[in-house]
């Protein structure tokens, strides 16, 4: 059996490694010229083609499935445990939020305010069974256990800078995965901040797990853009029409965000095309990459609850990553998330960049032209996909009617966050489906139960 994959990111060099592991022949098809998706590195060609992250990367020590996936293509030397700091800028002045003593400290909270926040994280690790949480919005379920003034002051600015300002429909599910995955990062008593990186990013990881396919006798296309799944006048799958011409398979696995799979079934699929819809709404990303010479801030993670700052928070990379693994230069991201109506979207990049900028400055008067030494803009439309409240049952399913014609991506994996880690989990749960029924769709004759028994 052929399975072509259409997208080359994390889910789909992951996924074509499974199944090549499961004897499958696997034709993976990416659009870019490179492979990884979100983790593709860009290089930035004015400091003599350092590599970087175009989006940055950690890895906590809990993403057990991407770690273990970096063990099994022999990368675990590139994997670097480091102890990292939070901080907070709030009211326009910068706070350590990494001990739970400086949490206690935090001026803009009174006493109760803390402790509520305390019980609310120590609550969130305690509930193992999420869907209760479902059905109530995140709004509704923080103000309970934090109390309205910590919501207010931490808990508002911090969802509304994630979500584009509009969380109403929201459910709690979300926060809850988030403090989960964001506790495990503490380590020991002293609740220590330990993240990890991947000296070289990303890349190799994927570029491994696309030579494991190509050793298997698989195929890996890049520069190849996929515009239609093609079925014979049955409706059976019969492999997919690219760029460079069609590729003939018996399945195939759409790894893309929703939006696009729909765009890629023939008019006949219109119904599940259809079906597909019902969720398929995602939060894309802008940001600017600051390149600086020297250290902005010792926070890996800055997070904005000044509502006048675009940006959803300052993630300074080179507080994790060796900046010797990154030309010698220290690496500031500014992320703002958006709804596809954001008048950001639309906006130039020139504009853009001076509004970051202006931002910066503001709230880090001592940053210099000097300091700069280059920018970057990106713009991503299929981030992270919306779950609202009471949305599970409106998620794709896996499986489509089609026999051979699967859809796997992010706007799947529920209520995990979407990261390596969930997206590594994803694509072997994924493999495992369409290895099982690989073999219930082969009619077992004589010779085959003979050789059984
Ligand atoms: C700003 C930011 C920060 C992040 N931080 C972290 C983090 O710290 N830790 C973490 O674990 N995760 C993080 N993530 C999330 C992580 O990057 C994603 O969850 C993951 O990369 C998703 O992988 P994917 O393969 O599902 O999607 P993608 O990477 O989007 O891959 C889809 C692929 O399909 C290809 N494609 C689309 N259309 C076609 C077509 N017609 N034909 C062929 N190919 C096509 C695309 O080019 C793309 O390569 C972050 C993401 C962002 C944006």
């Amino acid at each position: 059996m052929r399975v072509a994959i259409v997208g080359g990111g994390i889910l789909g060099t992951s996924l074509g490694y499974f199944l090549a592991e499961g004897g499958v022949d696997v034709h993976l098809v990416e659009r870019s010229d490179n492979l990884g998706g979100l983790v593709a590195p860009i290089e930035l060609d004015e400091l003599g083609g350092v590599r970087v992250d175009r989006y940055y990367h950690c890895i906590l020590n809990s993403d057990r499935h991407f770690i273990d996936l970096i063990h099994a293509v022999g990368l675990e030397d590139h994997l670097q445990h480091v102890e990292t700091k939070m901080g907070f800028y709030h009211d326009a002045r910068l706070y350590p939020m990494s001990t739970p003593l400086e949490f206690l400290r935090f001026p803009p909270l009174g006493m109760l305010d803390r402790a509520r926040l305390a019980l609310t994280i120590l609550a969130c690790r305690r509930i193992k069974d999420w869907h209760d949480l479902e059905s109530i919005s995140v709004e509704a379920w923080l103000t309970r256990l934090s109390g309205r003034h910590a919501y207010e002051t931490i808990w508002k600015p911090l969802l509304g800078a994630k979500f584009d300002g509009d969380f109403a429909q929201v459910p709690a599910t979300y926060i809850w995965s988030r403090l989960v995955r964001m506790t495990d990062t503490r380590d020991g008593a002293a609740q220590k901040e330990l993240m990890g990186y991947l000296i070289g990013g990303h890349l190799p990881v994927v570029e491994a797990l696309a030579a494991r396919i190509v050793a298997s006798g698989g195929t890996v296309q890049t520069e190849t853009a996929v515009s239609e799944v093609l079925t014979d006048t049955t409706g059976r799958i019969r492999g997919i029409r690219t760029s460079d011409g069609d590729v003939a398979a018996d399945a195939v696995v759409l790894t893309t965000p929703t939006g696009i799979a729909r765009r890629l079934l023939p008019e006949r699929l219109a119904p599940i095309a259809d079906r597909w819809g019902k969720l398929d709404g995602y939060l894309g990303v802008i940001l600017l990459l600051v390149v600086l010479r020297r250290r902005l801030t010792p926070y890996y993670t800055t997070n904005v609850t000044d509502t006048s700052v675009p940006f959803t928070g300052v993630i300074e990379t080179t507080n994790l990553i060796a900046p010797e693994h990154v030309g010698g230069y220290h690496l500031v991201y500014l992320p703002k998330y958006v709804y596809p109506d954001n008048p950001y979207t639309t906006m130039d990049n020139a504009s853009l960049e001076a509004e970051f900028m202006g931002h910066l400055r503001r709230m880090f008067p001592a940053l210099t032209d000097d300091d700069i030494v280059t920018t970057r803009l990106f713009r991503e439309r299929y981030v992270e996909p919306i779950h609202p409240i009471g949305g599970t049952d409106r998620i794709a399913p896996i499986k489509t009617e089609i026999p051979g014609l699967y859809l796997a991506n992010t706007s799947q994996i529920y209520p995990a966050l979407t990261n390596c880690d969930s997206v590594t989990r994803h694509a072997r749960h994924v493999s495992s489906l369409i290895i099982e029924d690989q073999f219930s769709a082969q009619p077992i004759g004589n010779d085959a139960l003979l050789a059984t028994t």
